[in-house]
């Protein structure tokens, strides 16, 4: 597992990437020792809940917070506590804007409809749910140097000695880290053959079972190839084809073999439904479960499908940089139409993602740009308008009668808004719209439109 966390220093500078190391169990050498850090999650957990409550309703994310719950923890925990919470907050505040945003556009769309008369039979009115505080299910520590230091061990038998601040004063914990092979030849730098930096950061989870688990990070500094005037390749996300590039190309389907397995695995599921009923109905005690682990599989190998194919995509564009679409739920709702519910949304998100990871990792500059009506705009005449797309693989402008494949037409569009401030401007859908009708007005003037 690797974790994503670049930070963007703007084009062509080189960026840093955060790698995790994961999967490195704690020994328990001695049951005390692992117990003293139990002891310590049971006051941590509850302080770090108050926190991320207080930040994800009366206050905004604020790491550096003065201090205002009691705890036995000491001051130097009570820091970490805070700016776990506020990690936690922030991000959950971020998610519930961008979910709390795309409710707005939904909404706008349904209003739109309705006024041109073309809503679909059945169509409801969106609403909102206003989103839980988040709550700590499971145990995760992320502490920093203050609190636990990480020490290579002088010692052959442990690579590592984790010492830990207790709740008693001035006792420190020391717990002995060894590492897998496979965790050191992650940490070996190959370009000089010894052992990277790692990050005096650590995170500390406790699994179900009580076993303790350590992740350990470390940096990796990319550098973007693409030159600032390197040429912008838009990228198209959808369900017929995994991913389309402005320059024509297709990578990767939903259809066919896949469309085949869902098929199947469907009708093994309706089939196990109606066992279920007839069994219930003669009061049999013990039933199908109606999980499905072809069903599983089918998801695993949806992601490993999305995985090749944009991977071949980056291969093939090498040297160029890429546009991608950040996919709203409605838009992702419109595009997954076609599939199966529980195969749907999580999938096609897995797409962007999976273009933001090859993107760190190769060092390629990918903007995501502005997805309102990327797939309903005319690439020519830039007028916006929904009959432009009589069906879901076909684009035709109403106006100037271009023609050509729906993802296509939208992948051309998401390149273009690479540097498009004016729309980058842009506060909603609304806006974008107006600002279309204005350069497709533009459009006709220049080119004499009637
Ligand atoms: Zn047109």
């Amino acid at each position: 597992m690797k974790q994503r966390n670049h930070h963007h220093t703007g084009q062509n500078e080189p960026q840093t990437i955060t790698k995790a190391v994961t999967h490195i169990r704690l020994e328990a050498t001695n049951a005390g020792k692992l117990a003293a850090l139990d002891d310590l999650a049971q006051v941590y957990l509850p302080l770090c809940q108050q926190y991320v409550t207080l930040f994800c309703t009366d206050e905004s994310p604020d790491k550096f917070r003065a201090t205002c719950f009691v705890t036995p923890l000491s001051e130097r925990w009570h820091r970490v506590a805070i700016q776990q919470a506020a990690g936690i907050a922030k991000s959950w505040r971020t998610n519930r804007a961008q979910a709390y945003q795309d409710y707005l556009d939904d909404l706008l769309d349904y209003h739109e409809q309705e006024a041109e008369g073309t809503l679909k039979e059945g169509a409801q009115e969106p609403t909102w749910k206003e989103w839980d505080v988040p709550t700590l299910r499971q145990t995760c520590i992320q502490a920093n140097a203050n609190v636990v230091i990480l020490e290579p061990s002088q010692d052959s038998t442990f690579d590592y000695w984790l010492q830990i601040s207790t709740l008693h004063f001035r006792k420190l914990l020391l717990i002995p880290v060894k590492l897998a092979a496979y965790h050191k030849e992650q940490i070996t730098d190959p370009k000089t053959g010894k052992a990277r930096k790692l990050n005096t950061s650590v995170q500390l989870n406790k699994r179900e079972d009580g076993a303790w688990w350590l992740t350990l990070s470390y940096d990796e500094t990319l550098t973007v190839h693409a030159a600032p005037d390197a040429p912008v390749i838009g990228i198209d996300v959808g369900i017929a084809n995994f991913v389309t590039t402005s320059d024509g190309k297709h990578y990767g389907t939903f259809h066919s073999k896949l469309r085949e397995r869902q098929k199947r695995d469907r009708e093994k599921r309706r089939r196990k439904a109606r066992l279920r009923k007839c069994l219930e109905k003669k009061g049999a005690k013990k039933l199908p479960s109606t999980s499905s682990t072809s069903g599983q599989r089918l998801i695993r190998h949806v992601k490993q499908e999305i995985n090749r194919a944009v991977n071949q995509c980056f291969t093939e564009h090498e040297g160029a940089q890429l546009a991608y679409e950040h996919l709203s739920v409605a838009t992702m709702k419109f595009k997954a139409r076609a599939m199966n519910a529980y195969l749907r949304a999580s999938n096609l998100a897995h797409i962007p993602r999976q273009i933001e990871w090859n993107a760190a990792k190769r060092g390629v500059q990918a903007t995501k740009v502005k997805s309102a009506y990327s797939s309903q705009e005319c690439s020519v005449c830039h007028y916006p308008d929904r009959a432009n797309r009589p069906d879901q693989q076909t684009f035709c402008c109403v106006v100037c009668g271009f023609q050509t494949h729906a993802d296509l037409n939208a992948a051309t569009n998401i390149a273009r808004r690479v540097g498009d401030l004016d729309l980058q401007a842009c506060k909603d859908r609304q806006a974008v719209k107006s600002l279309l009708l204005q350069r497709h007005a533009a459009w006709r003037k220049q080119h004499g439109w009637p």
